[in-house]
């Protein structure tokens, strides 16, 4: 199947500065895709190149299978973009600028009204439709920007940052609207450096540094290729046939203390559990440990994303 979005051997430079250097990524249609990495590690940069902002060294980018230089009228009216700043539409109405922006696509009158007034009310703007953007909250702002980008209905919606400086409840309002869009089949590729973000949302995750890409997986696979992940449990009794019910899974023992090795602790946790209580074990206190998509990251660069 053609993929939504493909991104070959992508370069760029700004005078001295070597924004990407050999970006690939493919994104299947319908997935939930996160562009993880570091403020300056080249996620805007290749945005902006997908949507035809900014001009690439070299590479390929297509949008279904088309080029989004010489194609870039069909290209561009797949994709709808909340950026990561503002837009300088200061002085109109917000629902007047949705309107110009159904305009701008071509979307019937008629049409443009519904989509225009479900997007006021999905993003919570209703009250506020006749405020002046500068009169808005930083959320408020956040808001407008993703209805705007929605208006045309697009396949593909690219978030860059979409949750920077918004509060912790706006947050959450806005990852639940992106799932809601993910089920509806859009394809979405979101940037972040929130590992929260990428891990809650992202069916798959690309790790980009210094304009590269240096991982990339399910947020799963990318955790638990590092091996920390694992289940502790104390038992007061393991008795003497231990070994032979616990013969499925890996573990050391020390005294009163089972330590299991293992890449899904959630999953393996009820059968551990439930051969434990069948051998007649008083389970006294379990722990499991988890690798995050920080550890992968941290092991990968030797520092944390946000430092
Ligand atoms: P991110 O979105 O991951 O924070 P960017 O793509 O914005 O990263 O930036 C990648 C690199 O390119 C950074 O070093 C940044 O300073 C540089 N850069 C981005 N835009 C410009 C520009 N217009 N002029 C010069 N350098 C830029």
């Amino acid at each position: 199947m053609t993929p939504a979005i493909s991104i070959r051997n992508l370069t760029k430079s700004y005078e001295d500065t070597i924004a990407l250097s050999g970006v690939d990524i493919t994104i299947g249609d319908g997935e939930f895709f996160g562009l993880l990495g570091p403020n300056g590690a080249g996620k805007t940069t290749t945005i902006n190149i997908l949507t035809g902002l900014v001009r690439k060294n070299e590479g390929d980018t297509e949008i279904f299978g088309r080029d989004t230089v010489t194609d870039y009228r069909f290209t561009r009216s797949q994709v709808g973009i909340s950026a990561q700043e503002f837009t300088q539409d200061w002085f109109f109405p917000l629902d007047r600028l949705l309107y110009f922006q159904a305009g701008y696509y071509g979307i019937p009158k008629e049409k443009a009204k519904d989509r225009v007034e479900e997007l006021l009310s999905k993003l919570g703007l209703v009250a506020k439709r006749k405020a002046r953007l500068r009169q808005l909250s930083g959320g408020m702002k956040r808001r407008f920007q993703i209805a705007k980008a929605l208006v045309h209905d697009p396949k593909i919606i690219i978030l860059d940052e979409p949750t920077a400086g918004v509060d912790v409840e706006l947050r959450h309002e806005l990852w639940d609207y992106f799932r809601e869009l993910h089920k509806k089949g859009k394809t979405i590729l979101l940037t972040t450096h929130y590992i929260e973000e990428a891990e809650m949302l992202c069916d798959k995750v690309a790790i980009i540094d210094k304009g590269r890409v240096i991982k990339e997986g399910t947020p799963k696979e990318l955790t638990s290729q590092l091996g920390k992940a694992g289940i502790t449990i104390n038992v007061s009794d393991p008795g003497e046939e231990l070994e032979s019910c616990l013969k499925n899974f890996t573990y050391t023992q020390e005294d009163g203390r089972i330590h299991f090795t293992t890449r899904e602790p959630e999953e393996a946790l009820p059968d551990i559990i439930n051969a434990l209580t069948r051998h007649g074990c008083h389970i006294q206190r379990v722990v499991t440990t988890k690798s995050s998509l920080e550890d992968v990251f941290l092991s990968l660069t030797g520092k944390g994303i946000n430092e």
